[in-house]
């Protein structure tokens, strides 16, 4: 009792001496707009909403109806169930993004992971997987960055959900180029093969939720997803914080 207290009084003094601010505009944050934001640049942000693919989850351009499988979905069943965002890679969310993934700010990236999974999703509730899995950076990637962004992302998601985190039994084998800079067919090319699963006995029988920071085409969570289902995963569903 008595500790908690004095965290909580500790607490309460930084807040006054070093206030949380915004981490998009700066303005000092004054219990709202959540942990990062202040309540105009949540504004901003286009969190995903129906109607979207029943699968892949590419937000549709009504505004109204139901969900229902995108064209591309329908030529050709990705291998993961399902893939949810919380938004849309734009605004305000794309300012934090790159704060966390290009300028280190990890309490920005955790803030985050928070928020992901707090967020309600269409088709996927979290509860419902047995194991979460961060989608892997190649060492050589790993070393520059110094962390894996989807790793942070995937702890918070754990942590709130008390589902066991696994981040070694799925490895990037092949050093590719940033995808960022690649197309659409490239992007497929470039992630084929890259990787692996380095015990089977990690993943078999799971429901797998798999993590990752931005959904661009989708082809490194279909890559992932792919080799997690050969591996003998249940079910392999997609979590990212934003969508391109
Ligand atoms: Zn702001
Ligand atoms: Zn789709």
């Amino acid at each position: 009792m008595m500790i908690c207290e004095a965290k909580e009084v500790v607490s309460g003094l930084a807040d006054i001496l070093f206030p949380a601010q915004c981490q998009t505009c700066g303005a000092v944050l004054i219990g709202d707009g959540g942990d990062i934001f202040c309540s105009n640049c949540l504004s901003t942000v286009r969190f995903t909403t129906a109607p979207q693919c029943t699968s892949c989850g590419r937000p549709f351009e009504a505004t109204q109806g139901a969900d229902h499988l995108c064209e591309e979905c329908i030529l050709s069943r990705p291998p993961f169930s399902v893939a949810r965002s919380l938004g849309v890679y734009e605004g305000a969310l794309l300012d934090v993004i790159h704060l966390f993934k290009y300028h280190g700010k990890i309490s920005v990236g955790e803030a985050l992971g928070r928020m992901m999974a707090q967020a309600p999703y269409d088709s996927l509730a979290i509860g419902d997987y047995s194991l979460i899995i961060p989608v892997p950076l190649h060492p050589k990637r790993l070393r520059e960055r110094g962390f894996n962004q989807s790793l942070i992302l995937a702890r918070q998601v754990s942590k709130q959900f008390s589902i066991p985190l696994e981040f070694l039994v799925l490895r990037r084998t092949l050093h590719t180029e940033a995808q960022v800079t690649l197309s659409g067919r490239r992007r497929r090319a470039n992630v084929k093969g890259a990787f692996e699963v380095t015990d089977p006995s990690g993943t078999q029988g799971h429901k797998i939720l798999l993590i990752d920071d931005v959904y661009t085409t989708g082809s490194t969570a279909a890559e992932c997803s792919k080799v997690l289902m050969k591996s003998g995963a249940k079910e392999v569903a997609v979590l990212t914080l934003a969508r391109a």
